[in-house]
């Protein structure tokens, strides 16, 4: 067994995976430690993969695996970890924003007894408006989630091989890493480093994105949006009954009156506003559930640094896909 694995997802990385890994090597030859480097290539349309198949033939400690499209860093990082055969994996970014010179002191901090160490970056170098936005997000997301999650804790980090063997047997579909992390629990440190800008290519995330993927991660770790729509609800019913309560003590003493058009507007408008938000949220779970119980595998595997992949279900699915195996077509 290899001391240390590094997992990197890559989407249409081609013009950095070579300096990338020049930088992780470097970063690694004093440390002495055996490795390997597993990639990810999650669908690339740029010749990522041509990259990839290079270096293997060159380098025996690269590993890959190629899936057949895109189907999200989420998915990349479960197969890296599958992949991963070492005593501790780390997970980096191929575009030089998680600086690989960092890896030594997670393993010395890994070395002391820590099962997550965690590079934290701050925000600089990010634009007010998207800083302003992750400070509010973080803010509402501790707020909300049954898990603890930092702000700038991503991705970038280390995780010995019992944290690995514990995110591998979280079957979930809809994978919020972040939470993921978090919920596994083991002793976690983190330090900080000063934000990277990425060496080529674009970032992935735009608003939009970014915005759906924090939808995601709010809904993914709890039920409370569920519960906020029951107490909603209660306290409309509750006011709507005051009202009423009040009209008629009003016709009572000063006699019947012509209630007006306007309140009933009202009133028809917002309920209705607030049933089909309540609706929206209800259908956001459902349809999670739908997605759950179709247990899809996670990605589908195109190739691997050994050939061609095998059938798609027996790769890509650690035992779910299997459960479908023995049905009649
Ligand atoms: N990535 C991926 N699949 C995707 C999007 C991104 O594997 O669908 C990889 C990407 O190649 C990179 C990492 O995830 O190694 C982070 O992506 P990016 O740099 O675009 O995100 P940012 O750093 O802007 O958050
Ligand atoms: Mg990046």
């Amino acid at each position: 067994m290899v001391d240390l694995s590094i997992v990197v997802p890559c989407f249409n990385e081609s013009e950095v995976i070579d300096s990338f890994h020049r930088a992780v090597l470097d970063a690694l030859r004093p440390t002495r430690l055996s490795f390997e480097v597993c990639y990810v290539d999650d669908g690339s349309g740029d010749g990522t993969v041509e990259r990839l198949r290079a270096l293997a033939r060159t380098d025996p400690r690269v590993r890959y695996t190629s899936f057949s499209r895109n189907f999200g860093k989420e998915a990349a990082l479960l197969a890296g970890m599958r992949m991963a055969g070492g005593g501790a994996v780390v997970l980096m970014d191929a575009d030089l924003q998680h600086p690989p010179e960092l890896v030594p002191r997670m393993v010395e901090l890994h070395r002391q007894g820590f099962d997550q160490v965690i590079a934290r970056r701050d925000r600089s170098g990010e634009g007010a408006v998207r800083k302003a936005f992750s400070r509010a997000y973080y803010r509402l997301v501790r707020r909300f989630m049954e898990v603890e999650v930092a702000d700038g804790a991503g991705d970038f980090r280390l995780l010995s091989r019992r944290a690995v063997d514990a995110l591998l047997c979280l079957p979930e579909s809809n994978r919020f890493s972040k939470g993921l992390f978090s919920w596994i629990g083991f002793d976690t440190v983190s330090f900080p480093y000063e934000n990277v800008e990425r060496a080529a290519g674009s970032s992935k995330w735009g608003g939009r994105r970014l915005l759906n993927y924090g939808i995601d991660g709010l809904l993914s770790f709890n039920s409370r949006p569920l519960r906020l729509a029951i107490h909603t609800g209660l306290w409309l019913f509750v006011s709507a009954l005051l009202y009423a309560l009040w009209i008629v003590g009003n016709a009572l003493v000063s006699g019947v009156d012509t209630p007006g058009y306007a309140t009933l507007i009202t009133a028809i408008v917002g309920l209705a506003g607030v049933q089909l938000a309540t609706l929206g949220v209800i259908g956001e779970y459902v349809g999670r559930i739908y997605h759950e119980v179709k247990g899809r595998p996670h990605y589908v595997v195109r190739e691997t640094e050994r050939g061609d992949a095998a059938p798609a279900g027996a790769v890509a699915a650690g035992g779910r896909a299997a459960q479908h195996a023995g049905r009649p077509s």
